[in-house]
């Protein structure tokens, strides 16, 4: 049957893509230099404008800036990084690629961001670093997590994927660690279609990732154009991680609207926070008062007891109704790679494995509409 207006489907996530968006594009294509241009610099200024980060390192997908974060703060074989159970592969997996071993810690059951006390108890003498996610959009505990880092002299990273446009006790998302990185994946809050940006207060750093992104070369195609050299020295093993500049164009136009759709989200999640108080056997993850909630991803958590059906029946049931219901995530450590790889198993996050087989990812993107809205909380109401 073709589906009407009233009956379409509706994703988990959409991109908002509009005019600007497209003239941008256009002129970029235009440009003589389509990557390693001068736009790439102008994006990377634009992000430390909005986020107040000191430097910004564009790269080609969230996981390059993941990889270029783990390369900047040194972590390498006989390493151990401490990263949350629940979250997206990329986040331990970026360790893995530099030879060292993910530890999973468990995460807080009301927010399913890292349980510090949890990653505390996990710290070795081999431990490096600590990969904090603001799952959902809701920053973690850094006062907690720098606390732990400075006691033990380790490194703080933030995938900060979810939560762009965010804050933490008045600190925008992006200064919160000692490299953040964000994703421009059509899912995420601005998109590139792929992309990645890293930031931090470091020059050093800084200076690395932009190497590292370009094959670990000593200076990019342009600057040697400039210059009218063609020697470089490549100093160490780098990749090519590079975003174009028809990337950073969309990325430059979409940043301006960041404001607007952290806005309209926020809008949104409250309307689903008032439909589902007090509803039985559904729960919003809980928000803390203390920060700005980026509102990437809208989770709830289900009591199948209460409503009688479980998660997967549940997932079925919307998808019937032409709702884009998802789940965010599959804990990590119990992805056969790991398990085979790291004899990671079942029990090791007992709050993120029961957790993950209760939640559920509701539509939120900023072109959702009110009408939308509604047919997402009739159906859930649906669900008892
Ligand atoms: C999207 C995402 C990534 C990876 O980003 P890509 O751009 O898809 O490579 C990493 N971590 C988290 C938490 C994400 O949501």
């Amino acid at each position: 049957m073709p589906s009407t207006k009233a009956d379409a489907f509706i994703p988990y996530a959409r991109q908002e893509i509009g005019d600007d968006d497209i003239a941008a594009v256009i002129a970029a294509l235009k440009d003589p230099w389509l990557t390693t241009g001068p736009g790439v610099a102008s994006f990377e200024a634009d992000f430390c404008a909005t986020t107040g980060a000191s430097h910004a390192v564009a790269v080609s997908n969230g996981t390059a800036a993941l990889h270029a974060a783990m390369r900047a703060i040194g972590v390498g074989p006989g390493d151990e990084v401490i990263v949350p159970a629940i979250t997206f592969a990329a986040s331990a997996n970026a360790a893995v690629y530099e030879g060292a071993t993910p530890i999973f810690a468990d995460v807080e059951a009301d927010t399913l961001l890292i349980d510090v006390n949890d990653a505390a108890r996990r710290i070795t003498m081999r431990t490096k670093a600590i990969v904090a996610v603001d799952y959902a959009g809701q920053p973690c505990d850094y006062t907690a997590l720098h606390a732990l880092c400075r006691a033990h002299g380790l490194k703080l990273i933030a995938d900060a994927c979810h939560a762009i446009g965010g804050s933490y006790k008045g600190r925008p998302v992006g200064t919160l660690a000692d490299v953040s990185t964000f994703s421009f994946h059509p899912a995420k809050h601005i998109t590139t279609g792929e992309g990645g940006m890293c930031t931090t207060a470091d020059a050093r750093m800084a200076d690395t990732m932009r190497r590292f992104r370009n094959h670990g070369l000593d200076s990019d195609h342009r600057a040697r154009a400039e210059k009218g050299a063609f020697t470089y020295d490549m100093v160490e093993l780098g990749y090519n991680y590079r975003l174009t500049d028809l990337q950073c164009a969309l990325g430059r136009t979409q940043i301006k609207r960041l404001a607007q759709f952290v806005a309209r989200r926020q809008e949104i999640a409250a309307a689903y926070d008032q439909a589902f108080a007090g509803l039985n056997g559904v729960r919003a993850l809980a928000t803390r008062a203390d920060c700005t909630h980026a509102r990437h991803l809208y989770v709830i958590e289900l009591d199948p007891e209460a409503l009688g059906i479980n998660r997967n029946a549940a997932y079925q049931f919307l998808r019937e109704r032409g709702i884009g219901a998802n789940v965010h995530y599959a804990p990590v450590h119990l992805f056969s790679f790991y398990r085979k790889r790291f004899g990671t198993r079942e029990g090791m996050c007992p709050v993120a494995e029961r957790a993950a087989e209760n939640i559920l990812t509701l539509p939120l993107f900023p072109g959702l509409t009110d009408a939308e809205i509604a047919r997402v909380i009739a159906a859930v109401r649906a669900l008892g």
